[in-house]
């Protein structure tokens, strides 16, 4: 750890410990560290021909819904059996401590649902189980890779099960319409739920700080929820290896893994 990123991080964290309201926005770098890929490392070997803008789309479903399931079903099987990381207890820890942070996260991957579950002590993992006061904290920007949704009516049931996929007749379907199930993740050029983008929004803008984890703060409208932090006077901790567009804006940056630095820059005690 060089000096500079010490000041920087001593110096977010005692910021932090003073705010009034905090906001973590999280992205797909924070899960890195739990062996779950981000979308470039993701579409590597067998999918090195794709881009997820040509799977992650409703499009590309229509086209071609056994290529896209393939797809989601190496996903998920990834996901199932991946751990929450240092990052994600470090973020649930904070969500218990401090009864006025919010988590916007734009993973689907459950895993700070998972470390969520495990600080209230919910035995099931089921973040459902957890007190109201705190689920209205926990703001899920792309919807989740272990549920599917009906492609027509409003049929969803969470799911790890394996995928058969091979072709388009052996696809899973809707028990109540007979139509297509797909991920219940928001895909490219699909709406975000509204109310949960405007609570994001409000309680941005209601931030002293805002932290942004392993996100490269590109896709919209996510990229703006720190903004709102800005824009009402707070201020912005970026932490990431790697700059963003962000960068030049955050008014501390920790430069390194999310695993490593969230645990300190968190810490409460
Ligand atoms: P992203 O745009 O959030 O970029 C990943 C960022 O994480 C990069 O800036 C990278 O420098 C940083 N990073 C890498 N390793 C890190 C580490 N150990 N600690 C901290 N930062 C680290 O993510 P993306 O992969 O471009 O995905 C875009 C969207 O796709 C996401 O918003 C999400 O909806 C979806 N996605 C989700 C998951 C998941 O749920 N885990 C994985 C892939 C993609
Ligand atoms: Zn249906």
């Amino acid at each position: 750890m060089g000096h500079d990123r010490r000041d920087q991080l001593t110096e977010a964290a005692q910021a932090i410990r003073e705010a009034k309201e905090v906001v973590i926005l999280t992205g797909a770098g924070v899960s890195a560290e739990s062996g779950i890929p981000t979308f470039r490392d993701a579409m590597e070997g067998l999918w090195s021909r794709y881009r997820p803008e040509e799977l992650a789309t409703p499009e590309a479903f229509r086209r071609d819904p056994a290529l896209v399931w393939r797809w989601y079903d190496m996903r998920r099987r990834g996901v199932v059996a991946c751990r929450p990381n240092p990052a994600h207890e470090a973020v649930a820890h904070f969500l218990r401590e401090r009864s006025s942070a919010t988590l916007v996260t734009q993973n689907v991957d459950g895993l700070h649902q998972r470390a969520l579950a495990g600080a209230w002590g919910v035995a099931s993992g089921d973040v459902a189980e957890l007190p109201e006061s705190v689920r209205v904290r926990i703001l899920t920007l792309h919807g989740d890779i272990l549920a599917v949704r009906c492609v027509a009516c409003d049929y969803l049931r969470p799911d790890q099960d394996p995928v058969a996929a091979e072709s388009d007749h052996v696809l899973p379907r809707c028990p109540q319409c007979d139509q297509l199930l797909r991920p219940a993740v928001v895909w490219f050029g699909e709406m975000l739920d509204g109310p949960t983008l405007e609570a994001a929004f409000e309680a941005a803008a209601r931030a002293d700080i805002c932290v942004v984890a392993g996100t490269s703060a590109v896709v919209h409208p996510a990229a703006s929820i720190p903004e709102m932090t800005l824009r009402s006077g707070g201020r912005l901790v970026e932490v990431n290896p790697a700059r963003t567009p962000l960068s030049g804006k955050a008014y501390w940056r920790v430069t390194g893994s999310a695993g490593e630095v969230l645990p300190t820059l968190l810490a409460t005690g």
